[in-house]
């Protein structure tokens, strides 16, 4: 029997690994620096908090949800996305009495059951930000030019910003009505998708990627010419502020979020390398959801940015972060009386902190050496009968391709000093 992992899904091996860590480390830094603290929920939560956050008629919640009962008959869901479960547990944690907004990241894995293809999986990673408790405009600017700051410094620049307002529940109502008045004379033209969405989300119709479909409600009434006055202000406080910080980027009216708890603020970054899937993250405001589960009235704006499209970024630009794990000590043993003392060697200049590895298996000389080449190590360390025999080590530098011999006595110090003296003479791991 072989298995394989679950479609949608994959392993993520140490040799990717490390970037995977790169790329958190940076996000962690950059919220850090800008006061946000992270937050770790439960990968899975009680269904009806996704179904009355989310909304029944979205994808996520009437296709896409990993669903099940345990043993005593709860309802229970993989969580498809961050944001719910942060305001469930900002509640219920009464988090909010520390000060407000509470400014909160997160970094975990989502579940979707969709139909996966390059840039989508069923089990994917998002980076997250929700900052909760205030409406004030320069928050929504803060999130967008922290996200733009973090993609900035992980070299995935450039990329566009896509900013809408999709304002109050009130206005959307008034524009919903708009909007389906407005395609009803050529509804049974558009795909079948944006029937469905006509009655039951019909704002997802401005986002349907089908030419025709897009030809053909090409001039449907902007959701911003509804916008009531307050939200109209808001929109173009955000903008004055992004202005202000020097973020380019481009109002698209069409841009609606697939979440049925946005208010006001919604926005993208895009970037062409991704292809069809071509959203690196994406976010906004959602004022009524604190309420909605069952909060205080809260205002609060988020950010979600999907890691393995951010990688993929970072790939097309051949963007250097992170360094690929490597020994710097190789420690070559060679004979039988030469395998325990080589292994308290490599241990010691762990201990030290000097990464140090070896070959197992007593394998010949070259083979070992060429192992070490091949690792990435600056030394390699022979210990051999002759070595043993003189109480000394044998240390090669591969780069400045010298030799010398030191006591092997305390080899190991040695060694950490010689390598925080000379040049580093960092190289990568092949
Ligand atoms: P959403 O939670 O749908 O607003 O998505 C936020 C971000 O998560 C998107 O911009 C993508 O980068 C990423 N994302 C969403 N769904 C998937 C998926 N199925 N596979 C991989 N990444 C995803």
């Amino acid at each position: 029997m072989h298995y394989k992992a679950p479609r949608g899904t994959k392993d993520i091996l140490p040799s990717e690994t490390w970037r995977w860590q790169a790329v958190e480390h940076k996000f962690r830094e950059v919220c850090r620096l800008a006061g946000f603290g992270e937050i770790r929920t439960p990968t899975f939560e009680e269904t009806e908090l996704f179904t009355r956050s989310i909304g029944e008629v979205t994808d996520v919640v009437s296709k896409e949800m990993y669903s099940f009962q345990d043993r005593s008959g709860r309802d229970l869901t993989l969580r498809p996305e961050g944001t719910a479960p942060v305001v469930r547990a900002w509640v219920e944690n009464n988090i909010g009495a520390h000060g407000l907004p509470s400014k909160l990241f997160y970094i975990g894995s989502m579940y979707r059951y969709e139909r996966p293809q390059a840039g989508r999986y069923r089990q994917f990673d998002q980076f997250g930000l929700e900052a909760i408790g205030s409406d004030d405009p320069t928050l929504d600017a803060e999130v967008i030019a922290l996200t733009a700051r973090f993609l900035e410094q992980t070299g995935a620049a450039p990329f566009a910003i896509r900013l809408n307002s999709v304002g109050t529940v009130d206005s959307r109502t008034l524009y919903v009505e708009a909007l389906k008045g407005s395609v009803e004379p050529y509804l049974q033209k558009l795909c079948g998708s944006c029937q469905t969405r006509y009655e039951k989300n019909p704002l997802r119709m401005l986002d349907c990627k089908n030419p025709e479909c897009r030809a053909l409600t090409e001039n449907v009434p902007r959701l911003q010419d509804y916008l009531d006055e307050e939200s109209a202000l808001h929109f173009q406080r955000v903008r004055e502020a992004l202005d202000a910080l020097g973020l380019s980027y481009e109002i698209d009216p069409r841009l609606v979020r697939g979440f049925d708890y946005y208010t006001r603020t919604a926005f993208e970054f895009t970037d062409q390398a991704l292809g069809a899937q071509d959203a690196i993250c994406g976010g906004g405001r959602y004022d009524n959801l604190v309420e909605e589960i069952g909060g205080p009235a809260t205002p609060a704006v988020g950010m979600a940015m999907g890691v393995e499209r951010l990688l993929t970024v970072l790939d097309s630009r051949s963007a250097k972060i992170g360094v690929r794990p490597h020994p710097v000590v190789f420690v070559v043993r060679l004979g039988e009386k030469a395998q325990v003392p080589g292994l308290a060697l490599a241990a010691r200049l762990q201990e030290l902190g000097v990464p140090a590895e070896m070959d197992y298996g007593g394998k010949s000389m070259k083979a070992q050496m060429k192992r070490a080449d091949k690792s990435g190590a600056r030394l390699a360390l022979l210990l051999g009968d002759d070595e043993l025999a003189s109480g000394q080590v044998s240390a090669r530098d591969l780069i400045a391709q010298h030799q010398w011999r030191l006591p092997l006595q305390n080899c190991a110090e040695m060694i950490q000093d010689y390598l925080s003296t000379s040049e580093s003479g960092e190289i990568e791991a092949a």
